[in-house]
């Protein structure tokens, strides 16, 4: 058996028990899991210091002395554990804030202790908060060394024994039994591109440096390998798609296409529509079926680029099928493509969960039939009545409320799988992008038709809110209507839901309501717990302008267009993540007037959420908020707005290795370029382990 997947258990030093925490606290399952658990940084635990020599610029200090009584201080907040710890030079104070019952029980005062920690001052006097501490009886000589690994560990990890130290000496038991074992993945030519580290040295130096260098080296080549291979993956995805699936080749652009852009078309396109239309016919004439993600910030004209790509495909004898996320913007964008064809001889129709069945039934045998050529609508194409006589292009809009398996039913529609063109308004920072739809062709619109004023963006703390109310009233008085919007985080599970927040939302409608009284003003309110008739009726209302201020949660819906709506208050901005306020912002500024966006918060506001509004009062650019939007939260955490998955990563990080990311890409790029099947024998290992690592793992991102 291969040694690197010897089941853990087996290695010195665990067994069945110790082997069930890792399994479930660190997904280690196997020696090569473990030897993959990386450490996240160095400590010098090669000197020992005396109490006497502690200066509070030490980053660390290791100390040998006796642990005195554990004492209880403070209440409540306050509330922490301390105890005096001494060497012949002198004494330091201990303090924990945390695990308190714990240390308790598992603390020795009286017995001698080798400490590891840094040291503070507080009072004139030495302190370690959270030291680390093990009995000098059992502490092992020979482990010290100036690069000491520090591994992510747990507290049910530490409570068996298995502290970050203890990890370190299993690294260094299975190094030792794979010694000689450990294949290379990489060819040799990269290995030498990577300063001739093997995979074998690459986990030696990283777990058992000898130098700064040499772990550097390490991390890097490791790092590499990650990204190189994830990257091979999504662009082998790509090519095979491209062999695989024929696509419907749309060769011409004719009358329809012609005639709507010639004497249709109110406006010039912008220079970034007209590249992206450009890119899309080449994609639709090439033969291969079109898998193209268009990302364009709010208002940037994305549905018109979808419309000409519908009128492509019509040319060419094709049905063509726009798809939104609700059945608001299923009804907008049909009322869009309504008017923009008005005296065109192209039928669209709407199709949506409320359709009547008389109806219905009629536009499902126009379909059948091949008399519709536009069919707009929402989940409700996907069922298997829908059924067209020829499907060449689907258009859909705001990706991430789509799933994976819903899109992939609208293959089976088509004999030949139609063009999927997929429009998103939710920016994805190039890194990122190139992660999750490294296997789709993207297109971006980067520039907004001209003639469109810049939302004024500012912050006001609530102290301000009557000056706030008096700008209010001045815009209604000009005719405008203005969102004002409350966080509600656990709104689609009343459960969970947040009583405080809903008391928010309620007491700020009542307060707004007595600023703008009937008859003269009209405030409405609109939430997810609402049923869908009374949200229906609200959401047209102010779209009719019956309404002057509508109080919302974030359900009113992402891409509703209301062009008269030039304010958006937020409230409790603080409490929003970035791309959520960039999309609420979204919804003003889309008519000719000036529009504003007020960001509401309490006095004391966290650096995160500063940084949060500060960029919001910066910057209208998308990409640039996405981009800060992945430094303060994460690519997890960010992607989990997106419910896409992203792939586990070991030891790269898509943000501070972005740079590598790219470097990977391209050598993967070249690779396949020259051996696109990857059958000449120099690049046996990296076929292997390509092979192995995307067995049984779905891609993610895929959009169909
Ligand atoms: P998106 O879907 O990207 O948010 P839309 O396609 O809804 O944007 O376009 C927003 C508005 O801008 C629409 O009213 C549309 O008619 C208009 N528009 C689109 N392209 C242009 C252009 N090139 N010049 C002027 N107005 C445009
Ligand atoms: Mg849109």
């Amino acid at each position: 058996m291969d040694p690197l997947v010897t089941p853990i258990e087996y290695l010195k030093g665990v067994g069945p028990q110790r082997a069930e925490l890792l399994r479930s606290e660190l997904n280690v399952h196997t020696y090569i899991d473990l030897l993959q658990h990386f450490p996240f940084r160095y400590v010098d635990r090669s000197k020992f210091h005396r109490v006497a020599e502690l200066h509070e610029e030490m980053p660390q200090a290791q100390l040998r002395g006796v642990l005195g009584p554990l004492r209880t201080m403070g209440e409540k907040q306050g509330r922490r554990l301390t105890a005096t710890f001494s060497d012949p030079s002198g004494s330091v104070e201990l303090v924990w804030f945390k695990g308190v019952r714990w240390l308790h029980t598992s603390l020795k005062p009286g017995q001698e202790y080798i400490l590891f920690g840094k040291p503070n001052v507080f009072k004139g006097r030495f302190n370690f908060p959270h030291p680390e501490l093990e009995l000098a009886a059992t502490w092992e000589k020979g482990l010290e060394a100036a690069l000491q690994p520090v591994y992510r560990t747990t507290e049910k990890l530490t409570a068996k024994g298995l502290g970050s130290r203890a990890i370190w000496k299993l690294q260094k038991t299975a190094l030792e039994q794979v010694a000689g074992h450990v294949p290379e993945t990489l060819s040799s030519e990269l290995v030498e591109w990577l300063g001739g580290v093997t995979r074998d040295m690459a986990f030696r130096q990283i777990h058992a440096p000898q130098d700064q260098a040499r772990s550097d080296a390490a991390i890097h080549r490791l790092k590499f390998e990650e990204l190189f291979f994830l990257q091979l993956r999504l662009l082998k995805q790509k090519l095979l798609l491209q062999h695989q699936l024929r696509g419907n080749v749309f060769t011409s652009v004719g009358q329809h296409f012609n005639s709507f852009y010639t004497e249709h078309l109110p406006f010039e396109l912008t220079g970034a529509q007209k590249r992206v239309v450009k890119e899309i016919r080449k994609d639709m004439g090439s033969g291969h079926q079109m898998n193209r993600l268009l990302q364009g910030d709010v208002g940037s004209g994305k549905t018109l680029v979808g419309l000409l790509s519908m009128l492509i495909a019509l040319d060419n004898g094709f049905q063509s099928a726009l798809m939104a996320p609700t059945e608001i913007l299923a009804q907008q964008h049909y009322a869009t493509l309504a008017r923009f064809l008005e005296g065109l001889p192209v039928e669209v129709r709407l199709l949506t969960g409320s359709t009547k069945a008389a109806e219905r039934k009629s536009i499902l045998a126009a379909l059948k039939a091949g008399a519709i050529h536009f069919i707009v609508g929402t989940h409700a194409l996907l069922e298997d009545r829908v059924v067209f006589q020829r499907l060449g292009l689907v258009v859909i809009d705001e990706q991430h409320r789509f799933g994976v398996a819903q899109r992939a039913r609208l293959w089976a529609k088509s004999a030949v799988p139609p063009h999927v063109l997929v429009m998103t308004a939710t920016p994805i920072p190039r890194t990122l992008a190139m992660t999750l739809y490294g296997d789709l062709d993207t297109s971006v619109i980067d520039e907004l038709p001209p003639g469109r004023k810049p939302i004024r963006t500012v912050h006001r703390y609530d102290s301000s809110r009557n000056a706030v109310f008096g700008f209010m009233e001045e815009e209604i008085t000009q005719g405008r209507q203005i969102y004002v919007v409350y966080p509600l985080i656990e709104e689609a599970d009343p459960e969970k839901m947040n009583g405080q927040e809903l008391k928010d939302l309620t007491d700020g409608f009542e307060s707004i309501t007595r600023r703008f009284p009937l008859p003269k003003y009209a405030v409405s309110m609109l939430h997810g717990r609402m049923d869908q008739a009374t949200k229906d009726y609200e959401m047209a209302r102010f779209k009719k302008g019956e309404t002057n201020v509508l109080v919302a949660t974030t359900v009113i819906e992402v891409g509703v267009d209301v062009p008269n709506a030039s304010v958006m208050v937020i409230e409790n901005a603080e409490r929003f993540g970035l791309s959520q306020l960039h999309q609420l912002r979204g919804r003003v500024g889309r008519g000719g007037e000036q529009s504003f966006c007020i960001l509401m918060t309490g006095e004391k506001l966290g650096n995160d959420a500063r940084t949060r509004i500060e960029t919001m009062v910066r910057t209208n650019d998308g990409f640039e908020i996405a981009e800060t939007d992945l430094r303060l939260r994460g690519p997890g955490d960010l992607m989990g707005t997106l419910q896409s998955g992203l792939p586990e990563l070991h030891i790269a990080d898509l943000i501070a290795d972005a740079g590598l990311l790219q470097q990977a890409r391209q050598v993967a790029i070249r690779l396949l370029d020259l051996d696109p099947e990857l059958r000449d024998p120099k690049h046996a290992a990296i076929a292997t382990s390509l092979a192995e690592r995307s067995k049984g793992k779905p891609l993610w991102g895929r959009i169909s």
